[in-house]
């Protein structure tokens, strides 16, 4: 009779994948976009005035126009009550970081003992949920709770499917009664405005006269484990904080570099099948699945949407993964770091700006005049980053990417940007050909002439160790953590970006339209006094890291260094003066922030603590039991038994140096000196526990080991 372990291991080993006959109804185009209420369910519920004006906001080109609220309600009440919604909800992303919802029913009674199904275009344009519980860093005080929801016309309607019915799902942006910003979407979309408007400044000095927006352009690669449920639920670490607070190493890890791309494993691809074509349903364009590097870690990656809907979207992604895990027995861990000493999980943001017809301004194009284009708005990105490289580490911290970053598998937490050769070296020839003493090689670089090289496409070589890199026609903001929203780095850098083109836009527009000497001395400019922001080489060496402090680049290790980047006065006009963030708002923002890293850090100090007395000590004492018994009879045993106690009497002490750590810390004073403890005392106290129980783990007998150790976990799914 083997323990809880190994009955969970039985049954894996016996676990059947559950065929879905019928895969070939539900295969593409048909199911696509099938619970949202998009352009085709518009066109066939609405009538055809209502449906073009109802367009003209969707597409950034007209506020919404209240005349037709309550003729929309009805048409979206009705295409939900066709498939199947009972209730709707108001669906919102307030700083917690993860979604919520409140379900409201479309039914009310019409007084003869029966019921009507009602929906007003009120109750579609703005909800009041009860919302004292939500984080507001002080905005709203708890006796005056409210807070509004109101629909964000851009983003689709859709259905959450459930096999017990559907409910229609609105996204919305959440404000308080003083019109603050109580969520993620509300400064995305202001940070979007902020930069779009900078960026057509620069197109039209480019002549541009076609396009009427720019908008942001997301594609969010996203990196998860999954683990067999069974197994999880015997890891109390994995349940309540995501990550795995103890394990010693497998003996067997990634070493090999055969699970990377490697065959995706039956149970796994038909858990795949399911996400990509509940994804489908939802309109969510997921394009690509793939086992990535460590065992049982695995990615998947979308189509680029618009910035704020491909956010929207990879929430709906993260929840529908989480969901369908649960269905075919797997746990989903988003979390950054789930296991010491493998791979730990990001979320890579391909980032770009685009008009509304069509054009990527991030696309190198192939004529002089295009290149000038894209240089300029290349150069205004590399400004941005390097002038806010700060904030940009800022929006991306938190208790799970500080295990990640730097951790040799994942950028550094220094902000840089990889081109590539041929841009970098395109870079360099600008910065020589504008200044005075080289005009004799400037003729080396005009942009008005064809002497620039075409810049094709896939120029760039790839560099897997730079936070923020150039892939050919998009950034790719590579250090942002898997179970981040991305809604705020997005913020960031659009913010960031926005202030650099506005510069750029007040210069530009100083000179004659079609002046490229001029524009290529401004671009000089930017090139000599950003260019320490570039670097091309191996961001995870020793050397990059001396190299960028010469270079006097920030190198913000923790949240804890990186956070007070946010209450700068720099950071404060920034915010301000494009409109993103009041600096209340942006006070609140950091304020969660360093609540919320004090939250999860003594959720994990509490649940070591709590496994190390109430699983691994009677562990260590029962097998220190079993050893002295037989210590009569031989030599090893005594031996053995010698190292168990100690380790045993080492744990007891590493164990009370975590609670005394813990309770320093409580009592340093303010949130942020308590952050400071812990990152001084509390987590190293943590790590030395960590040392004793998986040391302990490595000698304790097996069938007395009271948790599944790594190479269960990630080898037996
Ligand atoms: P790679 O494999 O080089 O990372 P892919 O072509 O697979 O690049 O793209 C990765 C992600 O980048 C995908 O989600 C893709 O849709 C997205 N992407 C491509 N072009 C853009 C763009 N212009 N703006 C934003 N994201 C983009
Ligand atoms: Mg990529």
């Amino acid at each position: 009779m083997g323990n809880s372990r190994s009955v969970a291991i039985d049954q894996i080993a016996n676990h059947k994948v559950e065929s879905n006959q019928n895969y070939l109804e539900h295969a593409g185009a048909d199911i696509y976009g099938q619970y949202v209420f998009g352009e085709e369910a518009q066109r066939q519920y609405l009538a055809k005035p209502i449906f073009k004006n109802l367009r003209r906001t969707i597409d950034g080109l007209q506020p919404f126009d209240p005349a037709i609220v309550d003729a929309v309600a009805h048409a979206v009440k009705e295409w939900g009550m066709a498939h199947g919604a009972t209730h709707y909800t108001h669906w919102f992303v307030p700083m917690t970081g993860s979604t919520a919802e409140k379900h409201d029913s479309f039914l009310s009674p019409s007084g003869d003992g029966k019921t009507i199904a009602e929906f007003s275009g009120k109750n579609l344009l703005q909800g009041e949920p009860d919302a004292s519980s939500f984080p507001s860093g002080g905005i709203r005080a708890t006796f005056e709770a409210r807070g509004y929801t109101a629909w964000d016309v851009t983003s689709p309607i859709f259905l959450q499917v459930e096999p017990n019915g559907a409910t229609l799902t609105i996204p919305t942006a959440y404000v308080s009664y003083t019109g603050e910003a109580l969520d993620h979407k509300i400064p995305l979309l202001r940070s979007q405005e902020a930069l779009g408007k900078q960026a057509l400044r620069i197109l039209r000095w480019f002549g541009n006269a076609s396009s009427s927006r720019v908008f942001t352009t997301i594609g969010p690669e996203q990196e998860y484990f999954l683990i067999d449920r069974r197994l999880a639920e015997q890891r109390p670490d994995l349940l309540l904080t995501g990550r795995t607070l103890f394990g010693a190493p497998s003996p067997k890890g990634q070493e090999l570099e055969d699970q990377y791309f490697g065959s995706i494993r039956e149970r796994i691809l038909s858990y795949m099948m399911d996400m990509d074509r509940e994804l489908w349903r939802m309109g969510v364009p997921v394009k690509t699945r793939h086992n990535e590097v460590a065992p049982a870690q695995f990615e998947m990656a979308p189509v680029f949407e618009a910035g704020s809907v491909g956010s929207d979207h990879n929430m709906v992604v993260m929840a529908t993964m989480r969901r369908l895990a649960q269905k075919h027995g797997l746990l989903l861990l988003l979390h950054e770091k789930p296991f010491a000493g493998i791979n730990g999980s990001g979320k890579h943001n391909n980032w770009s700006m685009a008009t509304d017809d069509g054009e990527n301004l991030l696309d190198p194009g192939d004529d002089p005049h295009a290149n000038a284009q894209f240089l300029t708005f290349l150069l205004g990105v590399v400004r941005g980053v390097n002038v806010h490289a700060d904030l940009l580490r800022a929006g991306i911290a938190d208790a799970g990417n500080d295990h990640r970053l730097g951790a040799n598998e994942a950028p550094p937490a220094i902000m840089s940007i990889f081109l590539g050769s041929q841009l970098e070296d395109v870079v360099s020839q600008l910065e020589q050909a504008g200044s005075a003493s080289a005009s004799k090689h400037g003729a080396r670089l005009d942009l008005g002439a064809d002497s620039l090289p075409a810049l094709p496409a896939d120029a760039t070589d790839r560099n897997r160790t730079s936070p923020f890199a150039f892939t050919g026609n998009k950034f790719e903001f590579r250090a942002v953590g898997s179970s981040a929203p991305i809604y705020w780095p997005q913020t960031i850098l659009n913010t960031a970006v926005a202030d650099s083109l506005a510069q750029l836009a007040d210069e530009l527009e100083k000179l004659r339209i079609g002046d490229f000497d001029g524009l290529t001395k401004i671009l000089s400019g930017i090139a000599k006094a950003h260019k320490q922001v570039l670097f091309e080489g191996n961001g995870y060496s020793e050397e990059w890291h001396a190299e960028a402090a010469r270079r006097g680049l920030p190198n913000n290790k923790t949240t804890v260094d990186a956070l007070p980047a946010l209450a700068t006065e720099k950071a404060k006009q920034l915010f301000a003066r494009f409109g993103v963030l009041s600096e209340r708002e942006l006070a609140a923002r950091l304020d969660i922030n360093w609540e919320r890293y004090v939250k999860v850090q003594n959720i994990e100090a509490n649940t070591a603590l709590d496994v190390a007395r109430t699983l691994i000590l009677p562990a260590a004492v029962r097998y220190l039991g079993q050893l002295s018994k037989a210590a009569g009879l031989s030599k090893a045993v005594r031996t053995l038994s010698g190292e168990v106690a100690s380790l045993t009497d080492e744990l007891g002490e590493a164990i009370e140096a975590l609670a005394h750590a813990q309770h320093e810390a409580h009592g340093a004073g303010d949130v942020v000196a308590e952050a400071t403890a812990i990152v001084g005392s509390v987590i190293p106290a943590q790590n030395r526990l960590r040392v004793v129980v998986d040391t302990l783990e490595t000698i304790v007998a097996d069938d007395l080991w009271p948790m599944p150790k790594y190479r269960e976990l990630l080898f037996q799914y």
